[in-house]
């Protein structure tokens, strides 16, 4: 099948063989997020009235410092605390103390109870420009690829023969599949994808296990065949995330 534009990075990622394509693609989002947030656009009004809108999750803050542009993230920090504490502001003069029930009142209670301010709270929690950012391509990636191993024999064939999936994204791939892929389609692909995700994880551990055989003194002069890195893969395979990476930095 002819290369289209939005499959080019589809087919760059199962080309990798890399123990999970869509971890390749996510981290190349993020990368591109992290260069297009703190390359240009964070001098832009229009673009900091997005992110004082959203502001950014734990994982992207700390990726956002390490990547080498303080007064970019200053100047967006400086604009995003302008607008929290009028907010901020706002809830504060608002609260009033929640009505407990009378097993809420018992000291013993685990329970904690929201409210309007602590709601407000959490919705900044987890509201993430990069994490949007990602999540739109994402998606589209996602149905991409469904498309691709549908209409495409060779990537089917290449999946199959593939490493498979994390098993983060393999539950990601599951919920899309069964949306976008009709009775029919199922019966066909799942049993492969199943196939190729059980075959993976054994092989997963053959690695981990040998690994740890490895420090055994008889296995000391042994070949680590392919587990030298069977760590931070193994921890890659169940989460979805290259562990051994070095933090992604400006001009990189
Ligand atoms: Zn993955
Ligand atoms: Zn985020």
């Amino acid at each position: 099948m002819k290369e289209k534009l939005y499959t080019i990075p589809i087919n760059d990622a199962v080309n990798q063989n890399d123990e999970c394509p869509f971890c390749f693609i996510e981290r190349k989002l993020e990368h591109d997020a992290l260069d297009f947030v703190l390359g240009s656009a964070y001098m832009e009004p229009d673009f900091r009235d997005i992110t004082d809108e959203h502001g950014f999750c734990k994982n992207h803050y700390k990726e956002m410092f390490q990547y080498g542009n303080a007064l970019g993230n200053a100047l967006m920090l400086k604009t995003y605390y302008l607008k929290l504490n009028k907010e901020l502001d706002k809830q504060l003069k608002s609260y009033s103390p929640a009505k407990l029930s009378f097993k809420q009142k018992l000291k013993s209670s685990k329970e904690t109870v929201s409210s309007p301010l602590t709601d407000w709270i959490k919705a900044k929690d987890c509201d993430c420009y990069i994490c949007s950012y990602i999540n739109e391509y994402y998606e589209q990636y996602m149905n991409t690829f469904l498309y691709l191993l549908k209409n495409d024999n060779e990537f089917f064939e290449k999946i199959k023969n593939s490493k498979g999936f994390c098993l983060h994204h393999f539950g990601s791939l599951t919920e899309h599949a069964e949306v976008k892929l009709n009775d029919k389609e199922k019966e066909k692909y799942m049993p492969v994808l199943f196939d190729v995700m059980k075959k993976n994880m054994q092989r997963m551990f053959d690695d981990i296990s040998w690994f740890v055989d490895k420090f055994d003194y008889r296995n000391k002069d042994a070949d680590w065949k392919t587990s030298k890195d069977a760590v931070q893969r193994g921890m890659q395979k169940l989460v979805g995330s290259y562990i051994a990476d070095e933090p992604y930095k400006k001009n990189q």
